[in-house]
C-alpha cells in the first residue's frame, strides 16, 4: 500500500495547471497570480509630505529663529510651487510633492499663525524631517509580487499601486463536490433514525470556500449504479474536478471505484497505509479531470480533503506548494496499526510564542464532532508506537 508521501506525489504527478485567465483587479482578491508584478514608479514615486503644516528649508527656519512667511498653499495633488526665499515657507498638505527648495515640513500641530507669518517655536528643524523620500520604500522595476502569489488585500493594493486595472491569475477549477449514500438527508428537512444528515458536502464546500475556490457545484447520489454512472458522466463532461464522498470501501454498496473505472478514469490508486482514510481514491479522467474518491466517514473526508485535495488544488492553481508546518505535541499519542496516523490538534501558544499541538483524539473516523475547536491533525508515521509529548510531526490544516 502506498505511504502518504507517496500518493500525494502521485497526485502531484497527475495534476495539470489551471489555465491563465485576465481579471479586472477588483474581481482578483483570493486569486492565485500568474505573473510577475514590478512597481511602476519609484515608492513613494517622490519627496511626499507626511504631514499637514508648512514646507520649508531647515537652514532657512535656523537663521530666522522660526519665523517665516507663508507665501502660498499646496494642496495634495497640486504640481509642485518653489520657494526661491528661505526666510519663506508655503503651506503644505499630507500627500502633496515636497516643493522644490525644500527640505523640511513642520507639522501644524507645532505652528503658531499671525497673519502671514509662521511662528515654529524653539524645536529645530531637522532636514527631512516629514518628508517621505522619494524611492525610500522600493526603486521603479522593483518586484514587488512574484508568480504564485495569493492575492490578499494588501497584494490587491499593491497591484494598484503598480498601476494594474487586470492581472494574469489562474482560472478558478470548476469543481464539483458528490456526496453518495441512501442514508443521507440534507440538513433542514425531516429526518427518520435510520437515516444521517449529510455534513460531508457540507463541511468540503466550506473548505474549498474558505481556502479561495468559488465556483463550487455540489450534488448527491444513492448507492444506486445506473444513477450513479449517469451523474458522474454528466460530471466528468462538466467539471475539471470531482471530489466525491463514501462508497469506495468494501461494502456491497460501495459503488464509486467500479462505477468511475467503467466511465473511463483512469485509477492511479485505491487505499493509502493511513487512518482513517486508507480507502482513498484518486483517478484521472481521459478528459483531463481528477477525481477525488474519498472514504465516507466524516473524520476521513475531511483528513483526506486537507492532506491531498486542497494541497493538490493550491498547486494546479500555480500556488508554490511549501513544507507543511512542523509541530511539537503536548501529550503523547498511541498509535497501534501499522498506518500513518492522523490526529487531530488544537494549537496551543507559550508565553514565548512558541507554538504546539494538543492532542484532541475522536471515537474514531465517524466522530466528527470530536473536531469542533481543532485546527487541523498531524500525522504520525506508522505504530505500533507511542509518540512522546514534545514530538514534532507535520501539521495540516483544515
Ligand atoms: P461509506 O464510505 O459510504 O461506506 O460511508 C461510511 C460512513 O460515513 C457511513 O456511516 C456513512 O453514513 C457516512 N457518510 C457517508 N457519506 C456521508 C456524508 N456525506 N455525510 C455524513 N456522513 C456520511
Ligand atoms: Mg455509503
Amino acid at each position: 500500500m502506498l505511504t502518504p508521501a507517496q500518493a500525494e506525489s502521485l497526485i502531484e504527478q497527475h495534476l495539470t495547471c489551471m489555465p491563465i485567465e485576465s481579471l479586472p483587479l477588483t474581481q482578483a482578491a483570493g486569486a492565485v497570480l500568474r505573473e510577475n508584478i514590478y512597481a511602476e514608479r519609484d515608492h513613494p514615486p517622490f519627496d511626499r509630505v507626511a504631514m499637514d503644516g508648512v514646507a520649508l528649508l531647515a537652514s532657512g527656519a535656523a537663521s530666522n529663529a522660526g519665523r517665516l512667511r507663508v507665501v502660498g498653499t499646496q494642496n495634495a495633488g497640486d504640481p509642485p510651487q518653489t520657494l526661491s526665499d528661505p526666510d519663506a515657507c508655503i503651506e503644505i498638505m499630507t500627500g502633496a510633492m515636497l516643493p522644490s527648495g525644500c527640505d523640511a515640513v513642520v507639522p501644524v500641530e507645532q505652528i503658531q499663525r499671525n497673519g502671514a507669518i509662521a511662528e515654529l517655536g524653539r524645536k529645530a528643524v531637522q532636514q527631512w524631517q516629514n518628508v517621505h523620500r522619494r524611492g525610500s520604500d522600493c526603486r521603479q522595476g522593483e518586484l514587488l509580487l512574484t508568480a504564485g502569489t495569493r492575492l490578499f488585500a494588501p497584494e490587491v493594493a499593491i497591484a494598484a499601486g503598480a498601476g494594474m486595472a487586470r492581472v494574469r491569475v489562474s482560472a478558478q477549477p470548476m469543481i464539483v463536490v458528490i456526496s453518495t449514500g441512501n442514508e443521507l438527508v440534507e440538513p433542514g428537512e425531516l429526518i427518520e433514525p435510520h437515516q444521517v444528515r449529510r455534513s460531508n458536502a457540507y463541511g468540503i464546500t466550506a473548505a474549498l470556500r474558505q481556502h479561495g475556490f468559488a465556483r463550487v457545484a455540489d450534488d448527491h447520489v444513492r448507492d444506486d449504479e445506473a444513477a450513479l454512472e449517469e451523474r458522474l458522466r454528466f460530471h466528468l463532461r462538466t467539471h475539471d474536478v470531482l471530489i466525491l464522498s463514501g462508497g469506495v470501501s468494501m461494502g456491497k454498496l460501495d459503488l464509486v471505484p467500479k462505477v468511475l473505472e467503467r466511465l473511463g478514469v483512469n485509477l492511479v490508486f485505491h487505499h493509502v497505509a493511513q487512518r482513517p482514510g486508507k480507502p482513498m481514491w484518486f483517478g484521472v479522467a481521459q478528459s483531463g479531470s481528477a477525481v477525488f474518491a474519498l472514504p465516507g466517514n466524516p473524520v476521513s473526508t475531511l483528513v483526506c480533503l486537507s492532506r491531498y485535495v486542497l494541497p493538490a488544488l493550491r498547486a494546479a492553481m500555480g500556488q508554490s506548494p511549501g513544507e507543511a508546518r512542523r509541530i511539537a505535541l503536548t501529550a503523547p499519542v498511541d498509535v497501534k496499526a501499522p498506518l500513518a496516523f492522523y490526529m487531530p490538534v488544537k494549537l496551543k501558544n507559550d508565553d514565548w510564542g512558541r507554538t504546539s499541538a494538543e492532542p484532541k483524539p475522536t471515537n474514531g473516523s465517524g466522530d466528527f464532532t470530536a473536531l469542533a475547536g481543532t485546527e487541523g491533525f498531524v500525522e504520525l508515521p506508522p505504530g505500533p508506537n507511542t509518540f512522546p509529548k514534545g514530538f514534532v510531526a507535520p501539521f495540516f490544516r483544515w
